[in-house]
Formats: structure tokens, C-alpha cells, sequence
């Protein structure tokens, strides 16, 4: 069995008291690969140091759209530095629109944050990493107006519709263990619709823990559950969901 957690926050604090022993146990647990994804400057520096230290651990930079508010054309010129720092870099990110939260940052702050990256992204051909939350579609037109065909949705929590058009467009889409939750339904329906060889599993590590361990501190240990649950729903060999979406990975972060 060979997993692929392609969205992890090992660089959280949450995981400053036991981060190399976790990193330690991962290859005995069927976890192959990790993609540690990078949320602000600190973060990614963090990240890119993380992968750096270990060979199956890859990273990515970004600006989150939590931090839009304050960023400045100076921290985009650092991204785009830090995206070239290592060759552990495989992805910009995460980034994308978040309108969960009202006092996160400004609707036009995050459209000029989300779309500085993109252009980061195009010019060092590298895929991003996008995080939609509530965006009220303008994840996706600013998507469609960049033409961008390399790109993940991750922690999906659209529609099977739209789904179907992110698919049309090339892009992948990913899945937390939130497909394991019992109110899960519109994920599942979502799911169901994409192709097995766009789809890739993730565990958003520290958060987003998978059942039997909702509400727990995740790690990508747990990204086996997010691979049955996702071969119950596709009517797939978990062994061969499992050898797919790692391919799939290795695939969209070029990674040989
Ligand atoms: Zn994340």
C-alpha cells in the first residue's frame, strides 16, 4: 500500500512536541509521500526546512487568504524567492478566497493576493494549491479568467456540479476526511461525479481529523481512512484507490 497525503501542516505548532517522531512513523504506516503546504512567510519557510530534512517530504509557499489583509508587493516577491529556494518546491500555495470568516481580510484584498500567486505560479510553471471557502464562485472566475488548467481544489466542499466544470477545466480536486463524516452527503454526491484519475486524498493535518478520530488532532498517519472511505464511495479496490491517487499525486507535483 502506498499513500500520499498531499496536504499537510506539519510545520503547526500543534505538532512542535512530537514532529519528528510522527515524521519518523509515517513510511511503517503506508504513508509514502506528504506535500507540506505552506500558509504564510514563516510558514513556508518552515515548510521548505521540513522537506529539506526529509526525502519523502515535499513543500509548497504561499499566502493564505487569512493573512490577505496585510501582505505587500514585498512578501510576493519573497514567495516567488522562497518558490525557487528549493528544489522541495513543487507547488505555490495555498492559496484562493475565504469568506467564512467576515473579519479575515477584505473581499478585494484576497481577489489581488489570490491572483499575484497565480501569476507566481505561471511564471515558474508550477501548480497551486487552492483553498475555496464559501467563495461564492469567485474561486472559480478568477480560475477561468487566469486560465488556469494546473491547479488542485483541496479540502473540496462544492456542489457535484461544479465539481463536474472544475474537472472540465483539468484541474484536481482533493478530499479531507470530512468524506467520513456523517453529514458528509454533498461531498459524497460530489465525489461520486469526479474521475478516479483527477481525485487525490489529503488529511489538512493538524485539522480536519477523519473518523474514528474526529475531533482530534490529525496527522497524515490518517490518510488511510480518507482512502477507504473514497474506495467504499468509487466501488474501488482500496489497495488500487490507494496506487491511483499516488500516482496522481506524483503526477500533478512532478515528482519522479
Ligand atoms: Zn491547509
Amino acid at each position: 500500500m502506498k499513500l500520499f497525503d498531499t496536504h499537510a501542516h506539519l510545520d503547526d505548532g500543534q505538532f512542535d512536541i512530537d514532529r519528528e517522531q510522527l515524521i519518523s512513523e509515517m513510511r511503517e504506516n503506508g504513508v509514502n509521500k506528504i506535500m507540506e503546504v505552506g500558509s504564510d512567510l514563516k510558514s513556508s519557510e518552515k515548510a521548505i526546512d521540513i522537506a529539506e530534512n526529509h526525502d519523502f517530504i515535499y513543500c509548497s509557499v504561499g499566502i493564505h487568504p487569512e493573512f490577505a489583509e496585510t501582505v505587500t508587493d514585498k512578501d510576493f516577491e519573497t514567495v516567488c524567492k522562497l518558490a525557487q529556494h528549493s528544489k522541495k518546491v513543487k507547488a505555490i500555495g495555498e492559496i484562493g478566497i475565504d469568506y467564512h470568516y467576515n473579519d479575515c481580510s477584505s473581499r478585494e484584498k484576497q481577489i489581488s493576493c489570490f491572483e499575484n500567486q497565480i501569476d507566481i505560479a505561471n511564471e515558474l510553471d508550477l501548480p497551486i494549491i487552492v483553498h475555496d471557502r464559501d467563495s461564492k464562485g469567485d474561486v472559480l472566475k478568477i480560475l477561468k479568467e487566469k486560465k488556469v488548467t494546473n491547479g488542485v481544489v483541496h479540502c473540496f466542499s462544492g456542489s457535484a456540479e461544479t465539481a463536474k466544470i472544475l474537472v472540465n477545466m483539468g484541474l484536481m480536486i482533493s478530499f479531507t476526511g470530512v468524506i467520513t463524516f456523517k453529514n458528509a452527503r454533498k461531498a459524497i454526491e460530489a465525489l461520486k461525479v469526479i474521475p478516479v484519475e483527477r481525485l487525490m486524498i489529503e488529511t489538512d493535518s493538524p485539522y480536519m481529523a477523519p473518523e474514528p478520530y474526529r475531533g482530534r488532532r490529525n496527522d497524515s498517519r490518517y490518510v488511510k481512512y480518507i482512502a477507504q472511505k473514497m474506495a467504499e464511495v468509487k466501488g474501488m479496490d482500496f489497495e488500487e484507490l490507494c496506487n491511483i491517487t499516488y500516482e496522481n499525486g506524483k503526477k500533478f507535483f512532478n515528482i519522479d
